[in-house]
């Protein structure tokens, strides 16, 4: 018997949780199967004891993977000295993390700290009025948050319609396009937002040359290039920021949350140039911005991955990762799409959320964007051991998931 298993008519841990949720919580997340109870490194365990290889990562926040010592400590430090003061004081980890990221972004500007990704959204949505334009542009399938100003700049129909009307003048284009773009940003436009990989849509790429082109064309036009780096951020595809490793790209704006916490709440938007400019004291604020054991998590995670090489660690372990993937020559595979540790598996059927299924059953987490597309967001700190295990255990999964496909 797997020890998800209860023996018959004995409720397993895992039913114990949904059946608290489904008693205690509202619906809007749905009833989660599976309950996890305790982490470490790349490896999660449930409520009935069974273990997993974690290629979810907290929806791509995890980076250090689960209780990581540099956290751990930080974040104990930290709240054990000073855990809460506001905007109304300074204090030094809000000083330093904003310092930092500054530096990796290799730029003088301003950072804002907030709590979330659509936070950071929203602020750059603000810090947009403040130029004195108020049309928008951003792309159909982009996913920018829930909060109602993200969700308009978010593409994806499905998400904003019991929500109509948004607010705002906002134009989508097609992701990748370049002469959309081009139609599309006039001198009416504030901003345009891009993610450099847009990772809710199924982790899809865009050509080469994209965001050059939209440095080109917004710069032309004065509207400030936003970049949604949210999922991308802090390592996730191998560079600090996704957009390093596009020639002569230097945005205006850029979105922060996600990986930036090691797990605590954290959003950030870093301006540059004149857009640093924009946001005046008072205009904009949030009671638990730069609180202090975030910023000290994000102080931690910052100088583990510069310390540890884990950079270069991401991009070897994506390249492994996708190159065992695609060496599977399994007929489910279409391709395996993305950039360093943020990598989709494009099938060739829409059978995403059976692969899913099949990857738990066999002690794996994954995720399932879209109906044809397996996501993979696991820890900077996977060993080669774990990837070569889950490249092994893949064609069987794949095989599950097309029988019970069936
Ligand atoms: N932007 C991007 C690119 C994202 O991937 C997400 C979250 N998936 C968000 C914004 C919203 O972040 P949050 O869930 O923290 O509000």
């Amino acid at each position: 018997m797997s020890a998800d298993q209860g023996t018959a008519g004995q409720e397993t841990g895992n039913e114990r949780y949904a059946a608290r949720w489904k008693g205690a919580l509202t619906n809007n997340y749905g009833t989660p199967a599976l309950a996890l109870v305790r982490g470490q490194g790349a490896q999660v365990w449930d409520a009935d004891g069974k273990q997993y290889t974690d290629f979810v990562g907290g929806i791509a926040v995890n980076a250090l993977g689960h209780a990581h010592p540099a956290v751990v400590s930080a974040v104990t430090e930290q709240i054990t000295t000073l855990g809460h003061v506001s905007n109304l004081y300074a204090s030094e980890p809000v000083l330093a993390l904003g310092e930092r990221l500054l530096q990796l972004f290799g730029r003088e500007g301003r950072v804002f700290f907030c709590n979330s990704g659509a936070e950071a959204v929203e602020a750059v949505y603000k810090i947009g009025r403040l130029t004195g334009r108020t049309h928008m542009v951003a792309t159909g399938g982009g996913f920018h948050g829930r909060t109602m100003g993200a969700l308009a700049l978010t593409g994806q129909p499905g998400k904003q319609t019991p929500f109509l009307p948004l607010p705002g003048d906002v134009t989508h284009v097609p992701y990748g396009d370049v002469e959309a773009l081009r139609a599309a940003v006039t001198e009416e436009t504030a901003f345009v937002l891009i993610e450099p990989v847009q990772g809710e849509n199924g982790v899809v790429v865009p050509p080469a040359g994209y965001l050059t082109a939209a440095r080109e064309i917004t710069r032309a036009t004065g509207t400030l290039l936003a970049l949604d780096e949210v999922q991308t951020g802090i390592g996730r595809c191998g560079s600090w920021f996704e957009y390093q490793q596009h020639e002569g790209v230097e945005p205006d704006l850029v979105t922060l949350a996600k990986g930036l916490g090691g797990g605590l709440p954290i959003g950030a938007v870093a301006a540059f140039g004149p857009a640093a400019d924009l946001l005046q004291p008072g205009q904009h604020g949030t009671t638990f911005g730069g609180n202090p054991v975030a910023c000290a998590a994000g102080l931690a995670v910052i100088d583990t991955i510069a310390a540890e090489g884990l950079l270069d660690r991401v991009k070897a372990r994506g390249e492994r990762l996708r190159s065992g993937i695609e060496a599977s020559g399994h007929g489910l595979v279409s391709h395996v799409r993305g950039a360093g540790l943020l990598l989709g598996i494009v099938l060739t059927e829409p059978l995403a959320p059976k692969v899913q299924l099949a990857a738990q059953q066999a002690g794996f987490l994954v995720n399932a964007p879209a109906p044809d597309v397996v996501r993979l967001m696991p820890p900077f700190v996977i060993t080669e051991a774990e990837v070569d295990a889950f490249v092994r255990a893949l064609p069987g999964i794949l095989d599950e998931a097309g029988r019970s496909g069936e």
